[in-house]
C-alpha cells in the first residue's frame, strides 16, 4: 500500500483520481482549498478507512510523509482562473515550489497536471510535445498559461538540480461527471443550458476547435504516467478526436433532445483557434490511448447533470 497525496483532490479530476487510487488499495491524502472544488465530489469517499481530507492551500508549505504526489491544485476553468489572476499565478508558482520542496525532502515522486494551454494559440497542428507554443505573456489567460509553463520549468529544474523524481502530463480538454454546474467550461455549459431549455452560448462563430477526452481515459493516463519508470515527460494526454465548438453544441442538442437555440456571443480574448493533441508519445511510452468516444462520454455526462439538476 502506498500513501499518495492528491492536491486539488476535491476538484473534478482530483475526485475521480482519489476514487481510482483508493479502489486500487492505496492510502490517499486529499488536500484542497475548495476554491473550485467541492465536498460533494468526495463525500462518498469520506467514510473510506484510507481516505483523509485536509483543508489546505498549496501556496503555504505542507509537512506530511507520503510516497507519491499528484499535483492538480489549480482552478482550470477560464472563469475561475481569471477571477483572481494573481492568486492563480501564486497557486502555480508558490504551490508548485511547495510541492516540489516537499517531494525533494521526503523523496517522493511528483506528477504535475500541466495543460495544453502551454501551447497557447498554437501554430503547429496537431500539437506535439516538441512544440514550444505561442502564448501571450500579458493577456487574460496568461495567469494560467504562463503559470503552467513556469510550473513545468520548476519541475524540470528541481529534476535537474535536485534529482527530484518528476512526471509532467499536458492535459487537453477533459469532461465528465462531477464538473460543477457553474464550472463555465464548454461541455458543462452546453449540457446544463440544454437541460434547462436555455440558449446554448457559442463564443465567436463556433469554428474554433477542441478535442474532448472523457474523464476515465484521462485518469488511466495519469496513473500510467505516475507508474512508468524512467519516463519524465512532458506527455500529451487527450483525445485526438477534434470538433468545432458549433459541432459540439449540435451534438449536445441531439443527445439531450433539447429544443434550446444556439446563440453567438463574443469570443473571449486569446481564445485558441485550433487544439488537438498528437498522442504518439503517450501511445509509445505508456501504451495508452483513449477508449471512450465523444457520444458515449457526453451521454454519461448528460445522465450525471440530469440527476444533479433533477430534470
Ligand atoms: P477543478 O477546478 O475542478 O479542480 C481544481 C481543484 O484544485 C479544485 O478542487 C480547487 O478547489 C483546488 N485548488 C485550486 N487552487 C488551490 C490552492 N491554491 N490550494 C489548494 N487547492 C486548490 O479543475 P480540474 O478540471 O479538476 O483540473 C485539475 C487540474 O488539471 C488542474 O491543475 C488543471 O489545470 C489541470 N487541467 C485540467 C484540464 C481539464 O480539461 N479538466 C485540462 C488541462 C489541465
Ligand atoms: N465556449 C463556448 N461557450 C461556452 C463556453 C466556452 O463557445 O459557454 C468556447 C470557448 O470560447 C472555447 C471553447 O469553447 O473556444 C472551450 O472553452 P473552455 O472554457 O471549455 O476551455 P478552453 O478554452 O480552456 O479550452
Amino acid at each position: 500500500m502506498r500513501r499518495i497525496l492528491v492536491t486539488g483532490g476535491a476538484g473534478f479530476l482530483g475526485s475521480h483520481l482519489c476514487e481510482d487510487l483508493l479502489g486500487n488499495g492505496n492510502d490517499v491524502v486529499c488536500i484542497d482549498n475548495f476554491f473550485s472544488g467541492s465536498k460533494d465530489n468526495i463525500r462518498h469517499l469520506s467514510y473510506h478507512p484510507f481516505f483523509e481530507l485536509i483543508r489546505h492551500d498549496v501556496i503555504h508549505p505542507l509537512f506530511i510523509e507520503v510516497d507519491r504526489i499528484f499535483h492538480l491544485a489549480c482552478p482550470a476553468s477560464p472563469i475561475h482562473y481569471q477571477h483572481n489572476p494573481i492568486k492563480t499565478v501564486k497557486t502555480n508558482v508558490m504551490g508548485t515550489i511547495n510541492m516540489l520542496g516537499l517531494a525533494k525532502r521526503i523523496k517522493a515522486r511528483i506528477l504535475l497536471a500541466s495543460s495544453s494551454e502551454v501551447y497557447g494559440d498554437a501554430r503547429v497542428h496537431p500539437q506535439t510535445e516538441g512544440y514550444w507554443g505561442n502564448v501571450n505573456p500579458i493577456g487574460l489567460r496568461s495567469c494560467y498559461d504562463e503559470g503552467k509553463r513556469v510550473a513545468e520549468t520548476l519541475m524540470m529544474d528541481y529534476h535537474r538540480q535536485n534529482r527530484v523524481d518528476i512526471r509532467i502530463v499536458r492535459i487537453f480538454n477533459t469532461y465528465g461527471p462531477r464538473m460543477a454546474v457553474d464550472d463555465g467550461r464548454v461541455v458543462s455549459n452546453f449540457i446544463v443550458q440544454a437541460l434547462k431549455g436555455e440558449d446554448l452560448t457559442v463564443y465567436g462563430d463556433g469554428t474554433q476547435t477542441r478535442s474532448f477526452c472523457y474523464v476515465s481515459d484521462l485518469i488511466e493516463a495519469l496513473v500510467r504516467t505516475m507508474n512508468s519508470e524512467e519516463f519524465v515527460g512532458p506527455v500529451n494526454i487527450g483525445n485526438p478526436g477534434e470538433s468545432t465548438v458549433l459541432e459540439l453544441a449540435e451534438k449536445v442538442l441531439a443527445l439531450t433532445g433539447s429544443k434550446s437555440r444556439i446563440v453567438l456571443r463574443p469570443l473571449p480574448s486569446d481564445d485558441p483557434v485550433r487544439r488537438c493533441p498528437d498522442i504518439s508519445l503517450a501511445k509509445s511510452k505508456l501504451s495508452w490511448e483513449p477508449r471512450v468516444g465523444l457520444e458515449e462520454g457526453l451521454g454519461k455526462t448528460i445522465d450525471y447533470f440530469r440527476e444533479k439538476l433533477a430534470v
